[in-house]
């Protein structure tokens, strides 16, 4: 048999909250964003449940031969575009789309001879300054690429920093149409999941929404229910070990917890080689047979202390969530000082995923 945890993945989830995106888009196309296994989510049984997508982004060419061995036929983006000159054979061979944020892209691209024609994105840094064209860069840039010979559709792109927080949109809203005015700028792309949500003047001609369609929320102040959208990946496991403790003992490595007094303590079958977030404290949620119950001490690799004092029918065998159906993986994450795209994209291959 093996060990009581699972990731039960629900492709109605999937599908419920790409329908949300697409409502959320109106007229915008949108890009399912799949990188990371599809939010540890699994590729092909996103690229299934997301059928309804107009194209797939990730960054890693071995995702995007995934995508087209499981028969994707739909655009695929490649989000941090290509690496070395011998990636731009497989961007023809398998029909990818690539960002092209640097002046040294350009350079391999001129000197590459292509197969076929090449769509590509041209990313513009426009105040997060992580990948894209600087303005000092950005002509030079265009002008190479429309003058290549086997160029079609240039996409302007930019990413915005902070569409969850305080500074929203509007700075770099204004900046990217400061660096792009002199251009033809025929199609843009540029809201990922918190902007497309708040800002409907950022959705321009494409989105490329991720955490929402997994049913993570991108903001810390609103949930993912609040949103519509239905949790995906739900972690559980069981009580495989109960303690009785008295006043003064203690729990687990580094004796890190003490009862205050009399409690019952259920050992779960979930650790942080599971993926499990090693630094989640005293009082992170867990849902004992559908009831919230409080982790204590500190995780080990194979197994979390949870405290059952309150609960009459916690034994050996009773179903415990993790996160996910019954408890957002959000809230998991807020309690273990990280998000819920670290805990999806961090369970780990021995846990078994089961489909519904
Ligand atoms: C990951 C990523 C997204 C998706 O972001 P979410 O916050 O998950 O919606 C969009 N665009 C780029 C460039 C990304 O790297």
């Amino acid at each position: 048999m093996p060990r009581p945890i699972r990731a039960t993945i629900s492709r109605a989830a999937l599908a419920h909250n790409l329908t949300v995106a697409k409502r959320h888009a109106g007229r915008a196309k949108v890009w399912a964003v799949t990188k990371a296994n599809a939010y540890g989510h699994g590729i092909e049984r996103a690229a299934r449940a997301f059928e309804a997508a107009d194209g797939f982004a990730v960054l890693d060419f071995a995702e995007a031969e995934r995508l087209r061995h499981a028969g994707v036929k739909k655009p695929v983006l490649m989000l941090e575009g290509f690496f070395e000159p011998a990636d731009i054979e497989l961007l023809s061979r398998h029909a990818l789309t690539p960002v092209i944020h640097s002046a040294e892209q350009v350079k391999m691209l001129a000197g590459a001879r292509l197969a076929e024609g090449l769509d590509l994105y041209l990313k513009v840094n426009s105040g997060m300054n992580r990948l894209g064209f600087a303005e000092a860069e950005l002509g030079a840039a265009y002008k190479a690429l429309r003058a290549h010979p086997k160029v079609r559709r240039i996409t302007f792109m930019t990413h915005f920093a902070d569409a969850d927080g305080a500074s929203g949109v509007a700075a770099q809203l204004a900046s990217f149409e400061a660096l792009t005015r002199r251009f033809d700028v025929q199609a843009r792309c540029f809201a990922k999941s918190a902007a497309l949500i708040r800002f409907p003047e950022a959705r321009a001609d494409w989105v490329r929404p991720g955490i929402m369609l997994y049913g993570g929320s991108p903001f810390a102040d609103l949930s993912a229910e609040e949103l519509g959208l239905k949790p995906a990946m739900t972690l559980t496991s069981q009580i495989i070990g109960i303690q009785k403790l008295e006043r003064g003992e203690r729990i687990g490595y580094g004796f890190a917890y003490e009862a205050t007094g009399p409690m019952t303590v259920a050992i779960v079958a979930c650790g942080y080689a599971d993926g499990y977030p090693r630094h989640a404290p005293t009082g992170t949620p867990v849902l004992v047979n559908g009831t919230r119950a409080r982790l204590v001490g500190r995780v080990s690799m194979d197994m979390i202390s949870v405290d059952v004092s309150d609960l009459r029918d916690a034994r050996i065998g009773i179903p415990v969530t993790l996160w996910g159906e019954g408890l957002p993986a959000d809230e998991v994450g807020a309690a273990a000082g990280t998000l819920s795209y670290e805990l999806f994209t961090k369970l780990t291959a021995r846990v078994p995923v089961v489909e519904t």
